[in-house]
């Protein structure tokens, strides 16, 4: 897998995950771009910044404390243990020591302590508390967008401390005074307004389901169907937008559609919720996460469906899976004998089981397969009924349609996986180098198993992952085809009923 690679400077692959030596300040000028006025009143937030930004930025942050008691917690019961240190891939990529997740939890540690403590106030230099300043608001900016909201430090913290939720909060401190991150809040205005991240229309969406059904039509020679707007169809089906235009995102929407056509269910996507995805979450605004997820529970609603099931998609499934029920339900509309959100693993998972498809295993054997568990799903939700199901399913499904597959090394898989360094809405241009170097963890155990036991695919059931490593790999001299969905390969094994040569 060695080979091309680019200007971006590369950790060369050994295989191994090293503990970088510091160099403060590596990372300090990483900035993604400022939303413009425009995104940010879209939202609901200030267009720009406040004129009294630093109050209104330390009185946003006591509005948080008193609403979340966990945020509260976080603030004061860090120990400084240093557990946390080197499990963030973002420090183990750029060795920033303000990645490491204490650092970061820190920047906000020191404007608490000023503000909402005794200490802090009376004696801020032997506190180690700090007033808001404009240096301050530039390092959160900086530091708070070199987080994925990945949770794996909080796996090691013996407190449980969770950095997510702090960047989170942060994140919601900075839109509230006017400090808006442009790729998330554009990406909002649009998929509040228009139903999908892309801002891609109705027609656009038609054109795109048509030239999926003609595609696996001229390749499979079945009619399989890719409904939209049906009325009164069994299953509305939620996916990430990129699933309709990127690969390999799309060849595992083309999965979903035979999966559906083999079980003789009717399905279709809406076009006024053509979203999945729900960066809400990503800018820690529960109206805004509200509102995204509102559309989809409103489209199944005027659908009459009588389930939702959702596609590859990690922090989506995470928003649908943890928070749709306190959120948006309850969904006594729906047929109270199905899971309400289901996964498409789950659904196609219990197909197979019941024998209700007929799979090929052979149609994958030039495949080497191994799987990259997304963090969203690992560390923050599940899936079926048992503890693990979040891992357990979508690897079941694979090793049910693949006959080589292969696990990643013990401490970066299941709820130890790394995050692919694109995550919580850091998937844009401008931090890409950011991106490749917080892919370094992942880069290193996938080629691992590449050079061990030949592996030439890593399926995954995250839309961001599949676009990340997408990208980035390719910097470490992998083929991009590497990236698989977990769907395309169900859609190479399943056996479709008329599908030439059967
Ligand atoms: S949540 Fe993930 S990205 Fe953020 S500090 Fe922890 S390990 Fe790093
Ligand atoms: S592991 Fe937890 S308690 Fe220890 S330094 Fe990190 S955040 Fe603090």
């Amino acid at each position: 897998m060695a080979g091309k690679k680019d200007k971006i400077k590369t950790e060369k692959l050994t295989g191994e995950i090293r503990i970088p030596a510091i160099e403060p300040g590596a990372t300090a000028h990483y900035k993604p771009n400022l939303a413009k006025p425009e995104h940010n009143e879209a939202l609901g937030f200030p267009g720009e910044r406040v004129k009294n930004w630093k109050v209104a930025a330390v009185d946003k942050m006591g509005d948080l404390l008193s609403k979340y008691r966990s945020l509260q917690v976080y603030m004061d019961i860090c120990v400084k243990c240093g557990a946390c240190t080197d499990k963030c891939h973002y420090y183990l990529g750029t060795k920033d020591p303000k990645n490491m997740p204490v650092a970061r939890q820190e920047l906000m540690r020191k404007v608490y302590r000023k503000y909402f403590t005794i200490g802090g106030k009376l004696a801020p230099g032997l506190a180690n508390a700090e007033e808001m300043t404009e240096d301050v608001m530039d390092e959160w900016y900086n530091y708070f967008h070199q987080c994925s909201q990945c949770r794996r430090c909080s796996v090691f913290c013996p407190y449980g401390i969770d950095t997510a939720e702090v960047t989170m909060a942060a994140r919601e401190i900075m839109n509230s005074v006017g400090i808006g991150h442009k790729y998330c809040n554009e990406i909002l205005g649009k998929v509040t307004t228009v139903g999908n991240n892309l801002g891609m229309e109705k027609a656009a969406l038609k054109n795109t389901l048509e030239f999926v059904e003609e595609d696996v039509e001229e390749e499979d020679g079945v009619a399989v169907k890719y409904p939209l707007d049906e009325v009164g169809a069994d299953v509305l089906v939620i996916a990430p937008s990129a699933d309709f235009f990127s690969s390999p995102h799309i060849e595992g929407f083309t999965g979903y559609g035979k999966v559906f056509h083999e079980a003789g269910v009717s399905w279709t996507v809406s076009s006024y919720a053509s979203e999945f995805a729900n960066f809400g979450m990503f800018i820690g605004n529960y109206d805004t996460m509200k509102k995204v997820a509102q559309r989809i529970k409103d489209a199944a609603h005027d659908l009459k469906v009588k389930r939702i099931i959702v596609g590859e998609c990690g922090h989506a499934w995470r928003v649908a899976y943890s928070f749709w029920n306190t959120l948006i339900g309850p969904f006594d509309f729906l047929d109270p004998k199905y899971r309400a959100p289901t996964h498409i693993c789950e659904f196609t998972l219990d197909l197979i089981k019941r024998d209700g498809i007929k799979i090929d295993k052979s149609a994958n054997d030039d495949r080497i397969v191994t799987f990259h568990d997304s963090c969203n799903v690992a560390r923050a939700s599940r899936m079926g009924d048992m503890p693990g199901g979040q891992f357990d399913i979508p690897r079941e499904v694979i090793k049910s349609v693949c006959n080589n597959f292969v696990e990643m090394h013990e401490d970066a898989i299941r709820e130890f996986t790394y995050c692919c360094g694109g995550g919580g809405g850091l998937l844009t241009d401008e931090l890409m180098d950011l991106r490749v170097k917080g892919a370094m963890p992942r880069a290193q155990t996938l080629h691992e198993v590449v050079e061990r036991d030949g592996v030439n695919t890593m399926a995954m059931i995250c839309a961001i992952c599949k676009a990340q490593f997408s990208k980035v790999l390719p910097k470490y001299g992998f083929d991009m085809e590497i990236v698989a969905s977990v769907h395309q390969l169900v859609a190479n094994a399943i056996v479709l009923h008329g599908k030439i040569g059967v």
